[in-house]
């Protein structure tokens, strides 16, 4: 079993190695603008590093190297710390990294008394900065997969502190503690702490950077619908879904009246938002299962799953009265409105996402040739084929 035993010396050289090198890939990533923490994890990194080399000095640098090289690993946590908490969103006060000076004038106090009391002090702290990880993380609501925090901090607070609890005679007394069974689990546990939390902490940075692009992808810029492309590839999966299940959807087409005059009028801004504040109010008409696009510049449209025409109509009609009571400040209180077509599908017409689709625009232009301000309803595809020729 003495083969698997870590020697101090080799643990300090692979932390450090394994530390320079995280600290590089973390460098890396860092370049980008929006990477929330990932400055702070380097510097808890480089602080870890430093952390190593000071006490790979041993007796050489004396006591005095104590009371800096666990001030050194407490900073480092709680480096950590405040990355992780800027990456859920707050603003980690400066303040935070307060204890780690503290603790070194605190030790080089008792060092001048006693070496043997400072290193258990400083594990102890140093144990308590990983508890402090440990108990915080899952408080920051806006961390995702808190737990890949939680389990190697609250290890590694456990080990360093029996660790501490071990050594610190042999610490006092200038030494490094000999390899046996306890260090090893506690250099083993820190080891793969620095390696997991730091990829765990890179991953969620991925997932957000991912996260984002998708957005930018499949989302308006303006209103924060679906766009057309978008739209049209999660309409094509409901549309064979319906057509595999028998399941029937409904598609509404809406567009605003006469909203180049709104432009003219009003200014390209305020058109802008009566753009925004419809996406909302269709939004709230329709409801949150719809799928809903800006599908082109004032046109807007909609596939309701597992719903008829009854369905679509009321939806659209309460989308139009909920637009034709608003009254903007940027429309200096003039009312405008909406016109809409609806179209169903069911599994017996055999029609493609496109042709209903093209009903239900039909069914709108016919809405804007009556007056608009109104919801007209396509014809059965037969029908519509039938007018359309
Ligand atoms: P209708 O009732 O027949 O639909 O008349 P309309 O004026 O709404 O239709 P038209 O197609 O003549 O004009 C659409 C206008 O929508 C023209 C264009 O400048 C405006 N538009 C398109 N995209 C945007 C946008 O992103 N922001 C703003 N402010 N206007 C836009
Ligand atoms: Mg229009
Ligand atoms: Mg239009």
């Amino acid at each position: 079993m003495s083969a698997f035993l870590i020697e101090p010396s080799t643990y300090l050289a692979l932390q450090l190695l394994c530390a320079l090198v995280l600290a590089a890939m973390v460098g890396w990533a860092s370049r980008r603008a929006d990477a929330p923490g990932l400055r702070r994890w380097l510097a808890g990194l480089l602080l870890a590093a430093l952390g190593c080399v000071l006490l790979a000095q041993g007796s050489r640098l004396g006591a005095w190297s104590l009371a800096l090289v666990f001030s050194v690993f407490t900073g480092s946590a709680l480096c950590f710390l405040l990355a992780l908490t800027e990456f859920s969103g707050r603003k980690p006060s400066r303040l935070w990294l307060l204890p780690a000076p503290l603790l070194l004038a605190a030790m080089l106090a008792l060092l001048l008394h006693e070496p043997v009391t400072l290193a258990l002090v400083g594990s102890l702290a140093f144990a308590l900065s990983l508890l402090g990880i440990a108990t915080l993380a899952p408080l920051l609501r806006g961390l995702p997969s808190p737990g890949l925090f939680v389990a190697p901090s609250a290890l590694g607070a456990v080990v360093v502190a029996a660790w501490g609890l071990r050594s610190h005679a042999a610490l006092g007394r200038g030494e490094l503690p000999p390899a046996d069974a306890l260090s090893t689990a506690c250099y083993a546990v820190l080891f793969v702490l620095l390696l997991t939390t730091t990829f765990a902490f890179l991953e969620l940075h991925r997932q957000q950077a991912t996260g984002r692009i998708r957005q930018l992808a499949d989302l308006d810029g303006l209103t924060g619908l679906l766009n057309r492309r978008c739209f049209l590839e999660r309409a094509e999966r409901a549309h064979r879904y319906a057509a595999r299940t028998g399941a029937r959807y409904a598609v509404a087409m809406l567009d605003i009246d006469w909203f180049k005059r709104i432009n003219d009028r009003f200014g390209h801004a305020a058109g802008d938002e009566v753009l925004v504040i419809i996406g909302q109010q269709l939004r709230a008409a329709f409801g949150a299962d719809t799928l809903l696009a800006r599908y082109g510049g004032e046109e807007f449209c909609v596939l309701l799953p597992d719903a008829g025409i009854p369905d679509a109509i009321a939806c659209a009609e309460d989308a139009r009265h909920r637009i034709e009571c608003l009254r903007l400040k940027v429309l200096e209180m003039q009312r405008f409105t909406i016109s809409a077509g609806v179209a169903t599908c069911t599994d017996a017409s055999g029609e493609s996402l496109a042709a209903v689709i093209a009903r239900a625009d039909e069914a709108l232009y016919e809405a804007k040739r009556h007056g608009r301000n109104r919801v007209n309803t396509a014809p059965p595809p037969h029908e519509s084929a039938s007018v359309l020729a």
